[in-house]
């Protein structure tokens, strides 16, 4: 089985239900608050790690409860976060959400330590990250350090999934070196600069594979997903569920595709696999408490092979 390195930030959400938002100036009571783990490299992380990955987790903390607590919870989970950076005076990434009554949100997220993880630290630890045959990224960390990891791991010949989440331009030089761009679609669109309802879906994943990446995902939501490389064209639907709250579909998706690839399977069965994963996700509450194991996702694809 390949090896799974995960680069990213880590955040506590820190989640308010309300009625209503309130107004500048106004104080409002909340109706229910809770706490969980987030931050889409940890969601990934932990994503890849209980569906089946050999997984190390690489963050940055802060010396406060919330990176305490985060890195006692990695532990409990058996997610190896090992070679994260601790760093002094930086309070740990903090994501404060607000869900109204309607389920519409207001996020507020301080990167703190997540913006310390810098180039610098990443050499230190680059024999370590070279140990792994897969290194996974998104954008929640600093833009220099994704290109870092990206020139590092093109130099070495490993392949490197980048999930190009929340949405950015990338330099040409980076995404020729990407072997598998996972976007949505508005990640795709402001990527690409066009438009999916002038080019299509199909048009969009051209438009990303002519900047220079090898394999393109396009997650689609409930429509599922397209994968385009030079071989290959294609199309797998969602399943169909009873969604209550889509957060980290999107992390839980980029999860479980590095785990089912690092084990060795094919396109199709790494998509549909990631596929279920994300549906079950979608019918539970919060980020990482909503991410399956491999067990339940194999029990799903089992009783739907059969429903059909
Ligand atoms: P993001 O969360 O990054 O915006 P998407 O919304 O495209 O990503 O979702 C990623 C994947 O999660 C989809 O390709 C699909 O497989 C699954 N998914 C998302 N929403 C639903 C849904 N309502 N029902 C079933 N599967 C879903």
């Amino acid at each position: 089985m390949q090896k799974i390195v995960v680069i990213g930030s880590s955040n506590t959400d820190l989640i308010a239900k309300i009625e209503t938002f309130p107004k500048a100036g106004e104080t409002i009571k909340g109706v229910s608050y809770f706490q969980a783990m987030g931050g889409k490299g940890a969601n990934q992380a932990l994503a890849a790690h209980r569906l089946g990955g050999e997984v190390k987790f690489v963050s940055s903390l802060g010396k406060d409860s919330n990176g305490l607590n985060a890195m006692e919870y990695y532990k409990k989970e058996g997610l190896d976060a090992t070679l994260s950076l601790i760093v002094d005076e930086t309070p740990s990434g903090v994501a404060m959400i607000w869900v109204d009554r309607k389920g519409e949100n207001s996020i507020v997220i301080i990167a703190g330590a997540n913006e310390k993880l810098s180039p610098e630290y990443i050499h230190q630890i680059e024999k370590e990250i070279l140990k792994a045959d897969l290194i996974v990224l998104q954008m929640e960390i600093p833009y220099e350090t994704v290109k870092t990891v990206c020139d590092i791991a093109h130099e070495n010949g490993k392949q490197v999934l980048l999930n190009v989440a929340p949405a950015r331009k990338l330099d040409q030089g980076i995404i020729q070196k990407i072997d598998i761009l996972v976007v949505n679609e508005t990640e795709a669109e402001t990527i690409s600069g066009e438009i999916i309802e002038h080019i299509g879906e199909e048009g969009i994943v051209d438009k990303l594979l002519a900047l220079g990446a090898k394999t393109v995902i396009l997650t689609l939501g409930k429509q599922g997903c397209i994968l385009k490389n030079d071989q290959l064209y294609l199309r797998v639907p969602a399943f169909s569920v009873k969604a209550v709250d889509t957060t980290a579909a999107g992390d839980t998706f980029c999860g479980a595709l590095a785990a089912e690839l690092s084990k060795g399977h094919n396109w199709n069965e790494c998509l549909v696999f990631a596929s279920a994963a994300a549906a079950i996700c979608v019918t539970r509450m919060g980020a990482q408490p909503s991410v399956p194991t491999e067990t339940e996702v194999r029990n799903f694809l089992e009783k739907k092979s059969t429903n059909y």
